[in-house]
């Protein structure tokens, strides 16, 4: 078996990529080289190459903006497939908005306020896809994803198939999907007849809340860990001290200590040894266990 032909063959050869930097695919700007990527362009394109990939038992990995990801230094074993730009569409029908898996949340957020649907502001500003969004059940300012969405198309064990909010067993980051390793193909929200210079003005505010608060400027995958029940991670690893602690050019952020950031040429083995730090001092003086919001993956 030769998997490049393969890939190749499957997808055409300007979408396939050999011994992919992960650094490019991440918003950390960290990563070592995944064996493969690709970038299927269509629905059928993703069912070829999951299928192949399954049936040949080769280790495979979907990402979206890889906002949300830590690759390990040694890279990515297998094939990362990335369902981004070209896999973007978005069409509005009445209160109905229905967008590929690659489409960004702030394009179909803009969508929405085009067409003057409200209930994609408090999401408009997560730097993710909605495939991306839908797997990590995302959610900001008091809203989550699971919210809106009316249906998702999904590719389980080769088949594709309609997944309703219920089946899609939501929960706090989380989700059937993510649990099951699915793939999102395209998901339909159900939005409500807004006002249009209402909405775009939300969406003005929560991003300048956003880039007022957030480490904007600076790589990284957004809150390292989840908010435990109760507390925020945040003011706990503040209260610890920890604020701008740093492992190499990994460090807790100065602007918001729920994020770790990217100085410049942080390792993932850097971010890895501060997260390790930071969840041990908060579990010491707290009791309290921090769990990784951010997906890790690789050697
Ligand atoms: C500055 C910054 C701010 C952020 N703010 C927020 C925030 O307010 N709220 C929030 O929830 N998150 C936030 N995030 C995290 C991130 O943007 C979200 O989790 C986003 O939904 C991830 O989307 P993505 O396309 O980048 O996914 P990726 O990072 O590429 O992948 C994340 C997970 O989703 C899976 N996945 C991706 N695409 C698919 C698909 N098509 N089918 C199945 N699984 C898929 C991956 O396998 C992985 O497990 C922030 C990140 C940054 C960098």
């Amino acid at each position: 078996m030769n998997i490049f032909e393969d890939l190749k063959s499957i997808l055409g050869e300007e979408n396939v990529f050999v011994n992919e930097p992960m650094n490019k695919h991440t918003t950390f700007r960290i990563g070592g080289k995944a064996d493969f990527l690709v970038c299927p362009k269509n629905i059928e394109n993703v069912k070829d190459i999951i299928s192949y990939l399954s049936d040949n038992s080769i280790n495979y990995y979907v990402i979206g903006n890889g906002s949300n990801l830590l690759v390990k230094d040694n890279g990515f074993r297998g094939v990362i497939v990335k369902l981004f730009k070209d896999f973007s569409k978005v069409d509005v029908d009445g209160c109905l908005i229905k967008a590929e898996a690659g489409a960004t949340l702030s394009a179909v957020a803009k969508k929405a306020m085009q067409s003057s649907l409200a209930g994609m502001e408090c999401l408009s500003g997560i730097p993710g896809t909605i495939g991306g969004a839908i797997c990590m059940n995302a959610g900001a300012y008091g809203g989550e994803i699971k919210d809106i969405v009316k249906d998702i198309t999904v590719l389980e064990n080769g088949v594709i198939k309609k997944l309703t909010k219920d089946e899609a067993e939501f929960s706090y980051r989380n989700s059937k999907i993510m649990r099951e390793k699915m793939v999102v193909l395209e998901v339909v929200l159900e939005l409500e007849k807004g006002n249009k210079e209402e909405i775009q003005e939300k969406m003005k505010l929560l991003m300048a809340q956003r880039n007022e608060k957030q480490p904007v400027n600076l790589p990284s995958a957004g809150s390292t860990f989840k908010r435990p029940e109760g507390y925020f991670a945040a003011k706990l690893i503040d209260d610890c001290g920890l604020r701008g602690f740093s492992v190499g050019d990994a460090e807790v952020s100065k602007k918001h200590c729920g994020f770790v950031v990217n100085n410049k040429n942080a390792s993932a083995c850097d971010v890895l040894k501060l997260m390790e730090i930071v969840s041990k001092k908060v579990k010491d003086e707290f009791g309290v266990l921090l769990e990784p919001e951010v997906r890790i993956i690789g050697e």
